[in-house]
């Protein structure tokens, strides 16, 4: 069955990335429930014309099809289980489809597509790359992991939110690709962030040595996109969180160790992440790791 418009879509977990895929599923005509604890998610979201439930059980319960934007995979785990104990995905009932967008761990990804499988329902875990500005414009980059036509009916949702809907493999496959794009941007962040340090410390301005990066062949989406726009004008505020990011670096590196691959740019990267050498916190947004005032250095030689 294909997923048309006018079909109900439920979004849990409305906060930088969730609160932007409603929003471009509303402006793309779809009915959405949503649900989020937090009153500020909520009632943002009502304000964007979503309808915000009390519990994530009714959004499993109201949607034809499900986005999830989670913090981590323990959160998309008790989502599902909860929607799964109360009913809402039992054998018999028309089948849904649940796209977890959260950067989530292949291994769950997997148990929870063949648990869903096996009542006739369907899971695709779909990570997405282009922070809460491209949830709001509707032009994310998803991966996704999971069964040809689970791709198929979720393709008018995934349309709604993406600009880019690349079908990595089986389920847990978009999760693995994720996980190794976003060891590649904890790395860039870093030597970036060292090359322009190095640039102004030998009498060339941050400024001008990007510029000079980015038409050569240092640049990445990191030199060209983060850089520019919120490390220069120091806003530093991109929406993406230092936790968010060590959560990534940590779940590649485990990727790395149950498949026995030797990652040491990746270990040296968490080393230096970690609030006792960055001086850090989880809720600091990731853009402060390329302060070129930054300096690498145990906590207790900060104080
Ligand atoms: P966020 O913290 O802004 O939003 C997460 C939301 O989930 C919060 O509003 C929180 O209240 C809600 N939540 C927590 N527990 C819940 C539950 N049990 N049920 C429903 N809602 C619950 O985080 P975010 O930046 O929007 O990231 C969400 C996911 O997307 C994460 O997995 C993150 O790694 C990934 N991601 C983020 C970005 C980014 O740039 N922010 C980019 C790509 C991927």
């Amino acid at each position: 069955m294909d997923r048309k418009k006018g079909c109900v879509v439920g979004v849990i977990g409305l906060g930088a990335m969730g609160f932007g895929m409603a929003s471009s599923l509303r402006k793309a005509d779809f009915d959405v429930v949503g649900f989020d604890p937090a009153e500020t998610a909520r009632s943002r979201a009502k304000d964007a014309g979503v309808s915000v439930l009390d519990t994530p059980e009714s959004v499993f319960e109201a949607a034809d099809v499900i986005v999830l934007s989670l913090p981590t995979a323990r959160h998309v785990e008790r989502v599902v289980n909860d929607a799964m104990a109360a009913g809402y995905l039992s054998k018999g009932l028309p089948s849904k489809v649940v796209i977890d967008t959260s950067t989530s761990e292949a291994l769950i990804s997997r148990k929870l597509a063949a648990m869903l499988e096996a009542e006739g329902h369907g899971f695709l875990d779909a990570p997405v790359s282009g922070g809460p500005s491209g949830a709001a414009a509707g032009k994310l980059s998803v991966m996704l992991g999971g069964a040809e036509n689970r791709v198929k009916e979720a393709m008018p949702v995934l349309e709604a939110m993406a600009a880019n809907i690349l079908h990595v493999g089986q389920s847990g496959a978009g999760n693995v690709a994720k996980l190794v794009n976003n060891m590649l941007v904890a790395n860039h962040m870093i030597t970036t962030r060292e090359a322009l340090r190095l640039a102004e410390t030998s009498g060339v301005s941050a400024e001008t040595a990007l510029k000079v990066i980015n038409s050569a062949t240092g640049r990445s989406a990191i030199s060209e996109i983060h850089f520019p726009t919120w490390v220069i004008p120091r806003s530093f505020d991109s929406g993406f969180s230092t936790g968010l990011m060590r959560k990534d670096l940590r779940l590649a590196r485990e990727l790395a160790a149950e498949s026995g691959t030797a990652t040491p740019m990746a270990d040296l990267a968490a080393e230096l992440w970690d609030e006792s050498l960055s001086g850090l916190k989880d809720e600091d947004d990731f853009m402060l790791m390329g302060d070129p005032n930054l300096e690498f250095a145990p906590s207790e030689e900060k104080k």
